[in-house]
C-alpha cells in the first residue's frame, strides 16, 4: 500500500468550504424532498385550508435554503475545530515521542546503542517503507568496520558504505523518483518505483553513519518529512560524540601506543571472558605466545628506532596471519600473544607456523638507508582446558612452550606437553 505523508498540514479553507457546501446540500436535499412530498399531501388538504399554495412553496424554499446555509456554517466551523484538535493531538504525540527518544538516548551506554535507538524510533514513526542505518564501528584504531541495522530483506543499494560518495562528501542524497532519477549510481534495479533519501550523520567533518529511508511513494521526501527526521539525527549527534570520546579514552587505556595492538590489561579481561564462553560452549581455546629471536641484537646494531619499526612490522604480520575471530595483544617488550577462541591445538599450530614462516620472509623497513636484516621468531602453543584450566595457567604453559622453542634452537613452534613439561610449571 502507498503511504500518504503522515505529516499533518493545515487543511486549505477553500477545500473545507467546498466540502461543507457539498455535505450541507447532501443533507438539505432530503429536507427538500420531504417538504415536497408533504406539499402533495397539502395540495389535497389545502382545498379546504386557508393558506395559499404559493406561500407554502415559498416557505419550503426558505426553510431548505436556511437549512443548507446553517449546515454549511456548522460543517465549516466544526471542520476548522476538528482540524485544530487533530493537529494539537499530533503535536502532543510527536513531542511526547521526541521526549521519550531523548530519554532513551541518555540511557544508552554505548555508541551502538545510540544508533539502535535512532533506528527504532524512526521505524516506529511508520513514516517510510524501509529503513537502513549504516554506522562506523571503530573496533580498534586499526580495525574499522561498517555495520548496518535493518530488518529489510532487499537492500536499496549495493554500495559498500566505506566507498559511498556520501561518506566522502557528507552531503545528503535524495532520489525523488526512482523510475526517472539517476542521482545515485549504486541503487539496485529491483526497486523500480518510489523515492528515497540518504542522510549522513556527520560529526566534526567525519561521516559516522548514514540513515537510508525508502518510500514506495514518489516525491515522498519533502522538506517537512526530511527536516523532521533530521531533528532526530541532530539530537542523537552529541550523544554519539560523547559515547565515542568515552570509547576512545577506554581504547587508549587498552591499546599499545607503538603497535596499536591491544595491551596486556585488555588481554587479561578478554581472556577471562573468553574462558567463560569456552566453558559454556564445551569447545577448546588456544593461545600462541610469540617472541622475536635475538631482538636485542637489532637494537644494539641499528638503534631503538629501527627496533621499534621492526616491532610494528611483526605486529602487522601477526594480524595478517590470524583470523578475524582471533585477538592479538602485545604482552610486553618483543613478546606477543594471540588468543584463538574455538580452536584446537592442531589448528593453532597451523596458524603459529604461518606466522613463523611469514615473518622469516618478510622484508624489514629501511630507515636512514640502514638495511635491517630479516628476523625470526619462536612460538609456544597451549590449549584450554587440555593443558591448563585457569586463565593464568594457560598463559604460563604457553610461555613454557615458547621457552622450549627457544631452547630447541629458535625459529620454531612448540606445543606444551602436559606430561614432560609439568615439572617446569611446578618449579615456576
Ligand atoms: P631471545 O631470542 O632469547 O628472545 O633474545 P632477545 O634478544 O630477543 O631477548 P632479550 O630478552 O635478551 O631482549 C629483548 C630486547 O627487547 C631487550 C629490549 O631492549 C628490547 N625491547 C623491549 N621493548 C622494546 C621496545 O618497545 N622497543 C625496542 N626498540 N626494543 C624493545
Ligand atoms: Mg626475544
Ligand atoms: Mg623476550
Amino acid at each position: 500500500m502507498f503511504k500518504k505523508s503522515p505529516i499533518k498540514k493545515n487543511i486549505n479553507p477553500f477545500y473545507l468550504i467546498i466540502v461543507s457546501i457539498v455535505c450541507s446540500i447532501a443533507l438539505g436535499l432530503p429536507t427538500f424532498i420531504i417538504f415536497d412530498w408533504y406539499k402533495g399531501w397539502y395540495n389535497t388538504w389545502s382545498q379546504t385550508a386557508e393558506l395559499p399554495l404559493k406561500n407554502y412553496m415559498d416557505l419550503i424554499h426558505f426553510a431548505t435554503t436556511f437549512i443548507v446555509v446553517l449546515y454549511t456554517i456548522i460543517f465549516f466551523i466544526s471542520g476548522i475545530l476538528f482540524n485544530k484538535l487533530a493537529q494539537q493531538h499530533t503535536q502532543t504525540k510527536e513531542l511526547k515521542n521526541f521526549k521519550n527518544f531523548t530519554d532513551s538516548l541518555h540511557r544508552a551506554t554505548h555508541e551502538i546503542e545510540v544508533y539502535e535507538t535512532l533506528y527504532n524510533y524512526i521505524r516506529n514513526m511508520h513514516l517510510v517503507n524501509q529503513i537502513t542505518l549504516f554506522y562506523r564501528n571503530d573496533r580498534s584504531s586499526t580495525d574499522v568496520l561498517w555495520q548496518r541495522i535493518t530488518n529489510e530483506r532487499m537492500p536499496l543499494c549495493t554500495m559498500e558504505p566505506r566507498n559511498c560518495p556520501l561518506i566522502k562528501y557528507g552531503r545528503e542524497c535524495s532520489v525523488k523518483n526512482i523510475a526517472t532519477d539517476i542521482t545515485c549510481a549504486y541503487q539496485l534495479t529491483e526497486h523500480k518505483a518510489g523515492s528515497y533519501v540518504c542522510l549522513p550523520i556527520t560529526i566534526n567533518n567525519q561521516t559516522l553513519g548514514i540513515l537510508q529511508l525508502y518510500s514506495r511513494t514518489r516525491y515522498f521526501f519533502n522538506e517537512v518529512v526530511t527536516s523532521k527526521i533530521k531533528s532526530y539525527i541532530e539530537v542523537a549527534k552529541p550523544i554519539i560524540s560523547s559515547k565515542r570520546a568515552m570509547q576512545q579514552l577506554n581504547m587508549k587505556a587498552y591499546t599499545d601506543k607503538l603497535t596499536k595492538l591491544y595491551n596486556r590489561n585488555f588481554l587479561e579481561t578478554y581472556l577471562e571472558n573468553q574462558i567463560e564462553a569456552t566453558n559454556l560452549s564445551n569447545e577448546n581455546l588456544s593461545v600462541i605466545m610469540m617472541d622475536i629471536d635475538h631482538f636485542k641484537n637489532v637494537n644494539d646494531k641499528h638503534g631503538h628506532t629501527v627496533g621499534d619499526a621492526v616491532l610494528v612490522v611483526f605486529a602487522q604480520v601477526i594480524l595478517r596471519c590470524i583470523r578475524k575471530t582471533d585477538l592479538v595483544a602485545r604482552y610486553g617488550g618483543e613478546e606477543f600473544i594471540a588468543i584463538l577462541p574455538a580452536t584446537d591445538t592442531k589448528t593453532a599450530v597451523g596458524i603459529a607456523e604461518r606466522i613463523r614462516e611469514t615473518i622469516a620472509t618478510e622484508s624489514m623497513p629501511k630507515l636512514n638507508d640502514t638495511v635491517v636484516p630479516g628476523i625470526t621468531c619462536s612460538l609456544g602453543v597451549a590449549t584450554y582446558p587440555i593443558h591448563a584450566n585457569t586463565k593464568n595457567n594457560i598463559i604460563k604453559v604457553a610461555d613454557i612452550a615458547l621457552y622450549k622453542a627457544k631452547q630447541g634452537g629458535r625459529n620454531r613452534v612448540e606445543i606444551y606437553n602436559t606430561d614432560s613439561d609439568f615439572n617446569i610449571l611446578i618449579k615456576e
